[in-house]
C-alpha cells in the first residue's frame, strides 16, 4: 500500500480521485492548493504525489519546484487541463515524472501510477545495477530482467530474489525497509512455496548463501529492515 497525495482544487475531480484510488489499496491524502499541499508534505512521509497544475494560492509548477528542491526522490504526476505544449514541457522542466492531460481515464492514471512507484522503487532503474565486493568480485543486475552476474558467471535468481538484491545495491550501504521490499513484491507474480510471514528472511538467507565469498554481506538492521554492505578489507 502506498501513501498518495492529490492535490487538485476541483472537488470533483479530488473526490472521484480519492475514491478511485483509495479502492485500488491505496492510502490517500488530499489537498484543496499549493500551499496545503506543501505544508502536508512537511510534515508526512508520502510515496508519490499527483499534482495538478493549475492551483490557487500556489501555483502547481511552483510546488512542484519547491518538491523537487526538498524531496528530490518523490515521484510526482502531473494534471494538467491546459493542453498547450508549453505547459508539459513546463510541467516536465519543473521536474515531474510522468503527466497526464484533463479528461484522462482513470485505469491510464492507475497504470502510469504504478509504473511510477514501481520505477522509484528501483533507485538505478535503466542501468545496470553494479557493486564491487571487497573480494573484488562484481555483482551486476540486469534493471529489468531477473539476471545477475558475479564475476561474470551467471547467477541462478528468482524474481522475487532478483527484485530483493537490486533494492539492497540500488540503496547501498543504507537500509532498506521490510516494507519497501513487500511493496515491490506485492506487483509481481507469486512463487510457490514461500507465502509464509517470513518470506523476507527467506529469501535473505538464500541470498546471503549466493553472496557467499562475495565480499558483500546483506546486514540485518533489527526493527528496520536489511543493508548491503560491502565487506572490511
Ligand atoms: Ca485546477
Amino acid at each position: 500500500m502506498s501513501h498518495l497525495l492529490i492535490v487538485e482544487d476541483d472537488e470533483l475531480l479530488r473526490d472521484g480521485l480519492c475514491a478511485q484510488l483509495t479502492r485500488a489499496g491505496h492510502n490517500v491524502s488530499s489537498a484543496v492548493d499549493g500551499a496545503q499541499a506543501q505544508s502536508m508534505l512537511e510534515t508526512t512521509r508520502f510515496d508519490a504525489v499527483i499534482l495538478d497544475l493549475g492551483l490557487p494560492v500556489i501555483d502547481g509548477v511552483a510546488v512542484l519546484k519547491w518538491i523537487r528542491q526538498r524531496l528530490a526522490a518523490l515521484p510526482v504526476l502531473v494534471l494538467t487541463a491546459r493542453d498547450g505544449i508549453e505547459d508539459r514541457v513546463q510541467g516536465l522542466n519543473a521536474g515531474a515524472d510522468d503527466y497526464l492531460t484533463k479528461p484522462f481515464d482513470m485505469a491510464e492514471l492507475l497504470a502510469r501510477l504504478q509504473a511510477m512507484l514501481r520505477r522509484s522503487r528501483m533507485p538505478a532503474f535503466g542501468g545496470t545495477l553494479e557493486v564491487q565486493g571487497a573480494a573484488n568480485k562484481r555483482l551486476r543486475l540486469d534493471p529489468n530482467l531477473p539476471l545477475g552476474w558475479l564475476d561474470d558467471e551467471p547467477m541462478e535468481l528468482t524474481r522475487r530474489e532478483w527484485s530483493l538484491l537490486s533494492l539492497l545495491v540500488g540503496n547501498l550501504g543504507q537500509v532498506v525497509g521490510r516494507e519497501d521490499v513487500l511493496a515491490v513484491w506485492q506487483s509481481e507474480p507469486t512463487e510457490t512455496g514461500t507465502g509464509a510471514s517470513n518470506a523476507l528472511e527467506v529469501y535473505v538467507h538464500r541470498l546471503r548463501r549466493k553472496l557467499q565469498d562475495s565480499g558483500l554481506s546483506i546486514r540485518n538492521v533489527r526493527g528496520l529492515g536489511y543493508m548491503l554492505e560491502i565487506d572490511p578489507p
